[in-house]
């Protein structure tokens, strides 16, 4: 029986990595969360009491708790997802993503690595450990050209240089010590059940209260957008079929520029609530100064993964992105209960 230990189970990616894993897979789901402002039970209630699932509130970074959990659980394999997450935020505070993303993340892999070595026979042979990480480590593209995997690490932001230090921990161990792991860099996600301070999200309540909807500089950064149930299904797919110490960039071929993902989200939510007074929500758009350091373009070629995996996107953009603010929509509770701490949709990232 498999039994697959998911870091950061409660936070966006994670919650949905999950609750796929539950609902397909014959195996344990542990779901390992120190819950942190971005962690949060609510998301999992589908999978709460399904008697495949089980949540363990610890820390990736408290070895004694870690070496715990891979005593107790025994796991086939871990996908690590923990992490801080938000660029903004590193901006404001890079400590804690020092801390989660690369202290945090070597000290999960001691204790794997000390697990996996005592491991024998097909167990020893078919650990893995799955290493989550972002587009973001390859710093920014000019207008032509998108990110490989052998593109060079060149991260401008706190969070991206925090998650390239951990992808080559990662790498390390398997260059070093033999650990199994793999890693994935995908681009930005979206989707239900991401917290509110991601750009999504952020403007469709804002617009839906008629509040104002901050565009950073002039709105024509570019990213590549991917629907987070696309982006889980190709992080099994690693996990299932992908070869040892390989990276797989993983994107969905699908490049915006800031403005138009939060014009598209303005003209849907104009059609969905017809009747809202600040209407139409296009003119609550208000530029605001740039983000320190704001990376111009990403773009993902994901043809590896394609290739070698077979995985390809199945959600298209404009569609998905009906469906999540939909989900906003229908779910305000949700929204309430993790917006209710100290987070109340503010400006970060200004360095101040
Ligand atoms: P998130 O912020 O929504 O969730 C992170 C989760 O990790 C939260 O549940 C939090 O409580 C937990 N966590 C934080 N520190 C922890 C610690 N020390 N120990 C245990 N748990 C801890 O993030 P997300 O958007 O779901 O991203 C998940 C992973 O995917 C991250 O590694 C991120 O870098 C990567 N990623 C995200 C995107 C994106 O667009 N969101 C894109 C590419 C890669």
């Amino acid at each position: 029986m498999t039994t697959i230990l998911v870091t950061g189970g409660a936070g966006f990616i994670g919650g949905c990595l999950v609750r796929q894993l539950v609902r397909d897979s014959a195996g344990r789901i542990v779901n390992v969360d120190k819950l942190t402002y971005a962690g949060n039970l609510d998301s999992l209630v589908d999978v709460e009491d399904d008697p495949h699932y089980e949540f363990v509130h610890a820390d990736i970074g408290d070895m004694e708790a870690m070496g715990q959990v891979f005593a107790r659980y025994q796991p086939t394999a871990v996908i690590n997802l923990a992490a801080e997450s938000h660029v903004d935020r590193s901006i404001d505070g890079p400590g804690a993503f020092v801390e989660t993303n690369v202290v945090g993340t070597f000290r999960l892999l001691e204790v794997a690595r000390a697990y996996w070595d005592q491991l024998h026979g097909a167990a020893r042979d078919t650990f893995r450990l799955v290493h989550i990480s972002t587009d973001e480590v390859y710093g920014s593209l000019g207008p032509d050209g998108a990110f490989t995997e052998t593109t060079p690490y060149a991260p401008n932001s706190p969070y991206s240089a925090s998650k390239a230090a951990s992808d080559h921990f990662v790498r390390a161990y398997y260059h070093t010590y033999g650990l199994p792991t793999l890693i994935t860099n995908c681009s930005n996600n979206y989707g239900p059940y991401q917290f509110p301070e991601k750009l999504i999200p952020l403007i469709i309540l804002n617009a839906l209260e008629g509040k104002p909807l901050p565009v950073y500089g002039d709105g024509q950064n570019v990213r590549d957008w991917l629907f987070v149930e696309d982006h889980c299904r190709a992080i099994r797919r690693v996990l299932e079929e992908g070869q040892l110490g390989q990276c797989y960039n993983i994107g969905g071929d699908c490049e915006r520029t800031n403005l138009a993902i939060v014009e598209a989200v303005c003209d849907t939510v104009d059609r969905l609530r017809p009747a809202l007074p600040h209407a139409p929500c296009r003119q609550l758009v208000r530029f605001v100064k740039d983000r320190p350091g704001h990376d111009r373009r990403y773009a993902i070629d994901a043809t590896k993964i394609g290739s070698d995996l077979s995985w390809k996107p199945e959600h298209v953009f404009e569609e998905a992105l009906v469906a999540t603010i939909e989900w906003y929509l229908k779910n305000p509770e949700w929204v309430a209960r993790v917006t209710s701490g100290v987070y109340r949709r503010e400006r970060l990232g200004l360095g101040l």
